[in-house]
């Protein structure tokens, strides 16, 4: 057996959509887990719609998930170039060999002509789809006018495959007409383009949503014409919105920069992709490395499935919460980028790798991180004004007072030592951590919610612990006055 080829080949029209990642997700394991290629093609043949900003975007984003690809653009490689615009003569080679062998043909049809026989159809039968009657099957050449290359119908039979997922698929040809393989313009339609393009890159087996499986039978017809064996292919369930209707950013966030943007871990993002149409066992979280060696077509099913916005957000908790799945240093490597957006000058992945314990059971995505250190790099910390009237009320200013106090007087500056002298501390006063807990909380961080008191106090250091409780106390003072 040759080695595994596979290929995600996205349109450059737009983002890149989750449904398209979850594709380039599958094809990407298979690849992975067989020590096969992943090769990147961009299919920009739809002049209109295609920018090099989206070919950025869906680049970037690629990136981001780290789905690496072994050629394609940026990268190069044996079977370039990698944007179909750039491929124009090979499609046109091969579409000379079906004329030549008789399996396609030169139509020189108008747009008027075709017009005029669409619309008698129609007033004969306004329902009727019209099918292309193949007037130029026989037709001399026209040489100087203008045409398209159509591909010669065969009159019946039909066309079987075996899909990795969906099992024995036959679908009889009197189904199509002859379809257009090459515009006149030299640019080939979508299931030419991509046939050539799998073809000549060598590629064994072609993952794709299902809803490309009506190409599929087209396809293995033009592999058939240029007498060479089709690849393999696996059709995808369908990611669906909760409604069933076709996922879109109706339904939420569908681009990938958008989970970025947001702080979502790209391994989280990719976790939860897999278990569309996949599955092992009744596992739910799996490391990147995981999915690889779990990965094969046989655990795929059939059924679509329901995007779950909670269930996302469950998974990329679990990400972020687990020092396997995020190490401390690649959380905080995350984490800065977002941090600097807070304008919050002096950050260094050291000093957030220090904080990163004291945030990461509670924050569900790296944005909320950030917000959960800030504190940590403000000077003065942002207060929150419903903690502070809740809790730096006059009454806690002594309390605050007496913890300064007690905080001066400890040298060996540890989470454990000021655990210690803190409880001893509250003993003798005949008093309980919950009476000073949430005042001293808000006084160092600004908020009620926090890291563990003793690992901020640790954090922030002597001297800057003991000035934010000196300034609360102040402000505690005046509080209701
Ligand atoms: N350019 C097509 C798309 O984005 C690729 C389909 C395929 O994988 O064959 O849907």
């Amino acid at each position: 057996m040759s080695p595994a080829r596979v290929r995600f080949a996205p349109s450059p029209t737009g983002y890149l959509h989750i449904g398209g990642v979850r594709t380039a997700l599958f094809n990407w394991l298979w690849a992975r887990s067989v020590g096969g290629a992943f090769v990147l093609r961009i299919e920009d043949t739809d002049q209109e719609r295609s920018t090099p900003e989206s070919v950025k975007i869906i680049l970037d984003s690629m990136k981001w998930l780290g789905l690496t690809w072994d050629e394609g653009p940026d990268v190069g490689g044996a079977h370039g170039p990698y944007f179909q615009m750039q491929r124009l003569a090979i499609y046109k080679d091969f579409s000379e060999k079906l004329i030549t062998n008789k399996k396609a043909y030169r139509c020189f049809c108008t747009k008027e002509e075709l017009d005029v026989q669409r619309a008698a159809v129609k007033e004969r039968d306004p329902k009727a789809q019209f099918r292309y009657p193949g007037t130029c099957r026989d037709r001399a050449n026209q040489p100087d006018k203008p045409f398209v290359v159509r591909f010669r119908m065969p009159d019946g039979g039909s066309v079987k495959y075996i899909d990795r997922v969906f099992g024995e698929i036959v679908t009889p040809n009197g189904a199509q007409q002859d379809f257009v393989l090459v515009r006149s313009d030299g640019v080939p339609l979508y299931n030419f383009g991509a046939v050539v393009d799998d073809l000549t890159m060598g590629i064994t087996l072609v993952a794709r949503g299902r809803d490309h499986m009506v190409n599929t039978p087209p396809q293995i017809l033009i592999y058939e014409a240029l007498d060479v064996a089709p690849p393999e292919f696996a059709h995808l369930p369908m990611m669906l919105a909760p409604s069933g209707e076709k996922l879109s950013k109706r339904h939420g966030a569908v681009s990938v920069t958008e989970y970025r943007d947001q702080g979502y871990s790209p391994e989280a993002v990719l976790n939860y992709l897999a278990r569309f149409g996949w599955s092992h066992g009744d596992q739910e979280v799996f490391s990147r490395d995981e999915l690889v060696a779990a990965f094969n077509w046989e655990a795929c099913g059939k059924g679509d499935g329901k995007f779950d916005t909670k269930k996302f957000l469950a998974i990329q908790h679990e990400h972020l919460k687990s020092e396997r799945l995020t190490s401390t240093k690649r959380y905080a490597e995350s984490v800065v980028p977002f941090l600097d957006q807070r304008g919050l000058a002096n950050i260094t992945t050291d000093r957030v790798e220090a904080i990163v314990p004291g945030v990461r059971e509670r924050a569900t995505t790296f944005v909320e991180a950030a917000n959960g250190m800030d504190f940590f790099f403000r000077d003065p910390p942002e207060m929150d004004q419903k903690a502070v009237q809740k809790f730096l009320t006059p009454e806690s200013a002594s309390k605050l007072d007496a913890l300064h106090a007690l905080y001066a007087g400890v040298e060996l500056w540890t989470e454990a030592e000021l655990d210690h002298r803190t409880h001893a501390w509250l003993e003798a006063q005949n008093l309980q951590i919950k009476d000073v807990a949430q005042p001293a909380r808000v006084a160092l961080t600004g908020r009620s919610a926090s890291p563990g008191l003793y690992l901020v106090l640790f954090l922030l250091g002597k001297e800057r612990a003991l000035k934010r409780l000196a300034e609360s106390a102040m402000l505690a003072r005046g509080n209701g006055s």
